[in-house]
């Protein structure tokens, strides 16, 4: 039988963009399969905050910080805590990962006119010891453009692609099998979907209308994590973490439902770590939602004092930034599935970002003059304040005892006491005028301020939360946002795909978040951040090009 192409990629996020780049590239056909409409492409990462985990870049250099790859991957290790045997192919590809985040990637993107904001971000900053979990050093760029700027490059080298014919996009395909013959790989078939001209991000119709099938020699799975489907959360969410939340937010669209995955399974595909994942625990509701459930995460920095649901605060080093995955565990241990932030508005000010391309239009539309006034300090980003004033999450008041009030009654409960939230509050504030300091938070404040981007835009002169000076109060309730897939296909380091008898399936590769962005789990149990979007870009560009050779 004819084949349709030399390649086929299942899914225009990222991770398969890449990959279909690099396929045609090299002069090989490929055809890109996509449930979602043209207005999506890109999946996720239109929407992501565009932030990139790189190792001893200029930018680092330029504010005086110190990297190496020798850091980075103590980190990296320190972070992942590979203990299963199935980590073989993951800890592979995190030493393989960490090389390229600290060689090739910068200018591999710079190269394609990606340009990066000069102020280098301090994500997971950890608080263990020296071998333990956390980023030693800053190193979340951000992309100039966020989302939709890491995704130009590579959406342009498709289209020119797309004009020569070597890049084929299909759109409104759904994938619903794989097709097999003497064990290899070589189609795919499915449903074609609709006509819907939803806006990018909105579910669209499920609705069939015909169907299809395509044959090619090689296909790469690129169709996402689980992130959108609550059921699959649930049902391999970690006995570790407690038992799975009652009540979660979505951190991502509803494509990102996990279904190809299931599909990808039944032909013999070996799944791994699929209970490793990484949710955050300070999303709001997203008060003009696009996707259903829509959550926002809070990119905090570290000045918040931040309470369980019974008013008891997390304990060192459990601080706004520090470990996403120790703060879940905690939160899950008290039997409640939110917390709270207690903060000033000078605090809200500078620290608080909200993660998404969509909510930080300065960085987003490239404007160099709404950026700067992230340093000039005069109020929060708009973004931010719209959020303060319109979401539910919010709440602002002159003194403790009505912001305490006004909590219990969004919750309709009466499980915080004003009495013991106050205590905590002017112990934490006597510390504040001691220069030598026993709270490990107000230390660390001091240790932020020392990193003069942190002094610039992220980190609030230290102050009393009980200052009136620094007022209004402000109370944020946090919930459970659901958003990465850490585990996925097993893979070697060209991205092929093992099955469950430990062999290479030939013809299959996977890619992005379906294959735990490179191995089956990069990250292994958790992540320094920014380190997404660059396992699409690290395991497509390995895929398209391994792909492309295989095919001969
Ligand atoms: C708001 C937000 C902020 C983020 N910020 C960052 C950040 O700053 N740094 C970072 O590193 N990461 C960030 N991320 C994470 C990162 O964007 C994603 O993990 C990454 O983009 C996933 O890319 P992907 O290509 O693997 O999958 P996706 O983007 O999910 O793309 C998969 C595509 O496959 C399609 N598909 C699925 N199943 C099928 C099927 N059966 N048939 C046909 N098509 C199918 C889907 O419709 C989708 O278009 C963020 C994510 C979000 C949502």
């Amino acid at each position: 039988m004819a084949e349709d192409a030399d390649v086929i990629v299942i899914g225009a996020g990222l991770a398969g963009l890449v990959a279909a780049t690099e396929i045609a590239d090299t002069g090989k056909r490929v055809i890109v399969v996509e449930q979602e409409g043209e207005q999506n492409l890109g999946g996720q990462a239109f929407w992501s905050f565009g932030g990139l985990f790189l190792v001893n870049s200029p930018e680092q250099r330029r504010l005086g910080i110190k990297d190496s790859f020798e850091l980075a991957l103590q980190d990296w290790m320190g972070t992942a805590g590979f203990d299963r045997d199935e980590d073989h192919w993951p800890r592979r590809w995190a030493e393989a990962y960490v090389a390229f985040a600290a060689g090739e990637k910068r200018g591999w993107l710079r190269a394609m006119g990606h340009r990066i904001f000069p102020v280098v971000g301090w994500a997971e900053r950890g608080g263990y010891d020296a071998m333990g979990h956390g980023n030693s050093v800053p190193r979340f760029h951000v992309t100039w453009g966020t989302g939709p700027g890491i995704v130009e490059p590579f959406e342009r080298r498709a289209r020119e692609a797309q004009k020569t014919g070597r890049l084929t996009f299909k759109f409104r395909h759904r994938a619903d099998a794989l097709s097999m013959t003497s064990g290899a790989v070589d189609g795919v078939s499915g449903a074609i979907l609709e006509p819907d001209d939803v806006e990018r991000g909105k579910s669209s119709s499920r609705q069939v209308i015909g169907d299809f099938s395509f044959r090619a020699p090689a296909v790469i799975v690129a169709s996402g994590g689980i992130g959108g489907n609550h059921d699959l959360v649930r049902k391999n969410w970690p006995r570790r973490l407690g038992a799975p939340p009652p009540h979660m937010i979505s951190g991502v669209p509803e494509h990102v439902d996990g279904r190809m995955i299931g599909i990808t399974e039944a032909i013999g595909a070996r799944l791994i770590n699929r209970d490793r994942m990484w949710h955050y625990v300070e999303g709001i509701r997203n008060w003009s939602p696009i996707w259903p459930r829509h959550g926002i995460r809070i990119l905090p920095g570290p000045s918040s004092m931040w309470f369980d649901a019974t008013g008891t605060r997390l304990p060192a080093p459990l601080f706004p930034g520090s470990d996403t995955l120790g703060q879940l565990q905690y939160i899950m241990a008290t039997g409640h599935d939110y917390s709270w932030f207690i903060l000033t508005q000078s605090i809200i000010k500078k620290e608080f970002a909200l993660s998404g391309s969509e909510q930080n239009p300065d960085l987003t539309g490239k404007s160099w003059r709404m950026t700067i006034k992230r340093a000039t300090n005069e109020g929060a980003p708009a973004p931010v304040e719209a959020f303060k004033e319109n979401d539910a999450d919010f709440i602002v008041r002159d003194n403790l005892a009505d912001l305490v009030a006004a909590m219990n009654a969004l919750v309709n409960d009466n499980l915080l006491k004003l009495e013991y939230i106050k205590t905590q509050i002017e112990a934490r504030d006597r510390e504040i005028a001691n220069p030598y300091v026993k709270d490990a938070q107000v230390m660390n404040l001091h240790n932020a301020r020392r990193y003069i981007g942190d002094r610039l835009i992220r980190t609030a002169k230290p102050h009393r939360i009980l200052d009136p000076a620094h007022g209004p109060l402000i109370a944020v309730k946090l919930n459970i946002l659901t958003r990465k897939t850490l585990g996925g296909f097993e893979t070697d380091l060209d991205s092929r795909v093992f099955g469950n008898d430990g062999q290479i399936i030939r013809g299959l590769f996977a890619i992005g978040e379906a294959a735990g962005f490179g191995g089956g789990g990069v990250h292994g149990y958790r992540s320094l951040e920014g380190t997404f979007l660059g396992g699409c870009l690290f395991s497509g560009r390995n895929a398209g090009r391994a792909a492309a050779k295989a095919v001969g």
